[in-house]
């Protein structure tokens, strides 16, 4: 094989302005992070609630290493599974009022599964257009035909499930959508998965751990049942502060994916350690006041940023993106905050539409009004720039 192609393809991302670089971070200190020796007040974390870093996580994390030691040495179905996988499952079905848990090594590994496992017979998957690329990558590698729904729009949902009946389908959707931070219209999901008698896949990725009164996310929050949305996935690695995902559903669902889900069976389990932080996160997670500060910062932010005239989108989430349509003037604008001492990411094709390349900016429990004031007048200067 000539592996010239690549530097082509290389090239021509360049040439879009679409070629990605990495940073890389020396460390991190609350809403702090120093990146090649400088410092910045970080507004590109998934750390919604500032657990990462959090005393008893990382106590729990030395604890798990202390009893389970660092790797889990095994796939979970060999003797990589252990008490504390079990109790981290139990907790999350108990707390979800799910019948069963499973973890997984990745939200990407976790969506890749489901796909594969539930359609390795033909079937249908109307996929929301925004979803995460674990889950139509998963979709399009599995057996099923995928059908994409306009982001968020029930009526061409409908108009798809009228046209293309399938007893064998799924609808996907995620609870907070994770480029845009809207959430979905979970009711109408639920609605139409009843209607038309398919069942309903949520990522809630970006809504577990920070919506419903003790975390629970969208289905928490919104007090849907198990037969409402019977395969619900989520991960740790976000307002959790670990890393690691779970799907959740019935006692059959998790015995079936037991059983058929590839990315479960053949990859070395979760460290057992992590599962310890991860529970003990989820512990205190479920009676935090971090989900109130950070919705006081999500408030304060957008007042303060609606009266600098700055474009905001609706989002009422943590996600918080700056609609700028074109690359090179994202990464530019992501560029130029930099050197007033804010991160944010440039967020562009294909990760995002063609000609909505972004600004994203996250919010986090841990900002002060202090940092959300300094990252709004430095949008200010950059966009009186523009
Ligand atoms: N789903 C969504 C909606 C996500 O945002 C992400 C992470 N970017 C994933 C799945 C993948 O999760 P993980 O990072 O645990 O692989």
């Amino acid at each position: 094989m000539d592996l010239a192609f690549m530097q082509t393809a290389l090239a021509e991302k360049a040439d879009g302005g679409y070629l990605r670089n990495r940073h890389c971070v020396d460390y991190e200190q609350e809403s702090v992070i120093c990146i090649d020796g400088k410092h910045f007040l970080n507004f590109a974390s998934n750390d919604y609630l500032g657990m990462r870093q959090h005393p008893q996580v990382l106590q729990a994390w030395v604890e798990g290493l202390a009893q389970y030691g660092g790797g889990a040495g095994a796939s979970p179905l060999v003797t990589g599974y252990s008490k504390a996988h079990a109790d981290l499952e139990a907790y999350i079905a108990k707390q979800l009022n799910r019948e069963a848990v499973l973890l997984f090594n990745s939200g990407f590994a976790a969506n890749q599964a489901l796909c594969q496992a539930l359609f390795a017979e033909p079937g249908t998957i109307f996929a929301d257009k925004f979803m995460h690329a674990s889950a139509i990558d998963g979709a399009l590698h599995s057996e099923a035909t995928v059908k994409r729904f306009k982001h968020n729009d029930i009526l061409h949902l409908r108009s798809l499930l009228e046209k293309y009946p399938d007893e064998r389908s799924v609808i996907m959707s995620e609870g907070v959508f994770s480029m845009d931070g809207d959430s979905a219209p979970m009711q109408e999901l639920v609605a139409l998965s009843e209607r038309y008698h398919t069942s309903l896949m949520l990522d809630d990725a970006h809504g577990f751990g920070v919506l419903g009164k003790q975390g629970g996310g969208t289905v928490e929050a919104l007090s849907l049942s198990q037969n409402q949305v019977p395969i619900l996935m989520a991960t740790f690695g976000k307002a959790v502060g670990t890393a690691g995902a779970f799907v959740a559903g019935s006692q059959t669902l998790i015995d079936y994916l037991v059983n058929f889900a590839r990315h479960y069976i053949y990859s070395t389990a979760m460290p057992s350690a992590q599962a310890v932080a991860t529970l003990q996160s989820l512990k205190l997670l479920s009676n935090s006041k971090a989900r109130t500060e950070l919705m006081e910062n999500i408030q304060f932010f957008r007042q303060q940023a609606n009266a600098q005239g700055i474009s905001l989108t609706d989002s009422d989430t943590a996600i918080q993106p700056v609609i700028i349509g074109d690359p090179q003037k994202a990464v530019a604008i992501s560029q130029r905050l930099q050197t007033l001492g804010v991160w944010v990411t440039a967020i562009r094709y294909p990760t995002v539409p063609k000609h909505q390349d972004r600004l994203r900016i996250t919010l986090s429990a841990q900002h002060s009004h202090k940092d959300i004031q300094a990252l709004v007048d430095a949008l200010a200067i950059v966009w009186g720039e523009l």
